[in-house]
């Protein structure tokens, strides 16, 4: 019978994740995976022993009042290093959930070891992307990094297979002790471009821990549930590989080579400084238009004014607005679609790298809102940057180029943007917001 209920609630899972294909579609998606999981979580209560029933419904209440209260409370600016912490405690759960396994039952399974390293990996690997992403932890790379890597890993399988073969319990703590150790070693010199790649492998990791657990527990909705976030979760990571023209494999052990470096532009001064009343003019003007929303845009929630700001050009001077999104624009992947979704923007106006890039060339101006690293030249030119090898705006070839930002700081990756200098660049010195309120302002009269 609950076999029944169970496969009900997969098919409602993998219904959503499909329908979350398109924007569209999402907020319904949404609700058919909320369907899905009330389904399973009322069938596991309906059929588990009676005796079990309080320390679940503990657990229940106990974990769903923490994820109510950090969802309400988390800012959209937060949201990755929720989600890292949220992959981490499925990774931790895991490894409990294999110590359990392994005290109950004299014969440990080989699924139980892997969920072991998974799991320790993608506590400790998150625990770091986690304290990145606050900003606690900067790049952190040391000498003989890859080779002290290399070993510990090789330490590690070697622990694994050891374990499994002799059944003895004492290696499953050195095991992951070592595994915890591998995935410190592995995040902690990955940052810049790689960042939100690191994540998305995480967030996999995460996934098919859980499906070891499914495993582990003979619950096949667990391995299901798993084993679609552990797909997704690759699938993104290749897909983010590839518009950054990397390699899983480059990201993972050859980061520690890049710098950063910040010598050059630093002693440059910039040319132009302008105000919103300047900003609006050129505006008015203008034929057509890019806006390249980042981080700042989120950090300033100034998606709304970003709107009117559209309307107003659109309707009042009928300028063509196009918005450019880059696949790591902001903090989590998809950021600056959501915000953009938020504020009813239309998806017809949004364009994704590839499709817009090629169209810089033409456009009469572009509006660069709270983003730097996504427009940074040295991504190209510079082989000692954090960012080198990542795709980035041709945004140089624009008649007229606007960088909202608060001051000269650098973005993520910690770089200076030589772009801050050029001639056709006009620097909107302020929060994103209040500057995007001030040019509607003007736009208005
Ligand atoms: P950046 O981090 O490069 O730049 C953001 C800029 O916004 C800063 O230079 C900052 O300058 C400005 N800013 C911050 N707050 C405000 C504000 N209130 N008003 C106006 N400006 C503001 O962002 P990008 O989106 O260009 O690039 C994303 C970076 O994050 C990439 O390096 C990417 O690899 C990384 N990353 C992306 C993830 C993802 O999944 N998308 C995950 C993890 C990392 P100032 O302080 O002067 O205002």
């Amino acid at each position: 019978m609950n076999e029944i209920f169970y496969s009900t609630a997969a098919i409602l899972f993998i219904l959503s994740i499909h329908g979350l294909n398109s924007p569209k579609n999402a907020q319904k998606s949404n609700f058919i995976g909320i369907i899905g999981m009330i389904i399973a979580l009322l069938t596991i209560l309906a059929f588990i022993p009676i005796n079990r029933l309080p320390i679940i419904m503990t657990s229940l209440l106990l974990g769903g009042t923490i994820g109510i209260i950090s969802g309400r409370k988390v800012l959209m600016t937060a949201l990755p290093q929720m989600v890292a912490v949220f992959n981490g405690l499925g990774g931790l759960a895991a490894v409990l959930l294999s110590l359990g396994e392994i005290i109950l039952n004299p014969y440990h399974h080989l699924i139980s070891t892997i969920s072991v390293i998974i799991g320790s990996l993608t506590f400790s690997g998150s625990m770091v992307a986690f304290l990145k992403l606050q900003g606690c932890l900067k790049i952190t790379s040391f000498r003989s990094q890859q080779i002290i890597n290399f070993i510990f890993t090789i330490i590690m399988i070697a622990l694994a297979i050891i374990f499994y073969l002799s059944q003895k319990n004492e290696f499953f703590w050195l095991l992951t002790i070592i595994s915890f150790i591998v995935g410190i070693l592995l995040v902690l010199p990955i940052g810049g471009a790689d960042m939100p790649i690191i994540i998305s492998i995480l967030n996999a990791a995460s996934g098919w821990a859980a499906a070891g657990i499914g495993f582990m527990l003979e619950q096949p909705l667990l391995i299901i549930t798993g084993a679609i976030i552990g797909a997704s979760g690759i699938m993104l990571a290749q897909v983010m590989t590839k518009a950054m023209n990397a390699s899983l494999i480059e990201i993972l052990f050859f980061t520690h080579n890049k710098k950063t470096n910040n010598t050059d532009s630093d002693k440059k001064e910039i040319t132009h400084i302008g105000s919103p009343k300047d900003a609006a003019f050129i505006m008015e003007n203008a034929e057509n238009m890019i806006i390249i929303p980042g981080y700042g845009m989120a950090a300033a929630h100034a998606q709304y004014s970003l709107k009117e700001m559209t309307t107003i050009l659109e309707k009042k001077y009928h300028v063509q607005v196009r918005f450019a999104i880059h696949p790591v624009a902001g903090r989590m992947p998809g950021h600056m679609n959501v915000l953009l979704a938020e504020a009813d923007i239309p998806y017809d106006q949004i364009f994704e790298f590839e499709d817009i890039n090629r169209d810089f060339g033409t456009a009469d101006v572009v509006y660069i809102i709270g983003a730097n690293d996504i427009t940074n030249p040295k991504a190209k030119d510079d082989k000692s940057s954090p960012i080198y090898g990542m795709p980035v705006f041709d945004v140089s070839s624009a008649k007229t180029v606007f960088f909202v930002k608060r001051s000269l700081n650098t973005g993520y990756a910690g770089i200076d943007n030589p772009l801050f200098y050029a001639d056709n660049t006009i620097m909107l010195f302020g929060d994103a917001k209040k500057i995007t309120e001030s040019i509607v302002k003007e736009l208005a009269e």
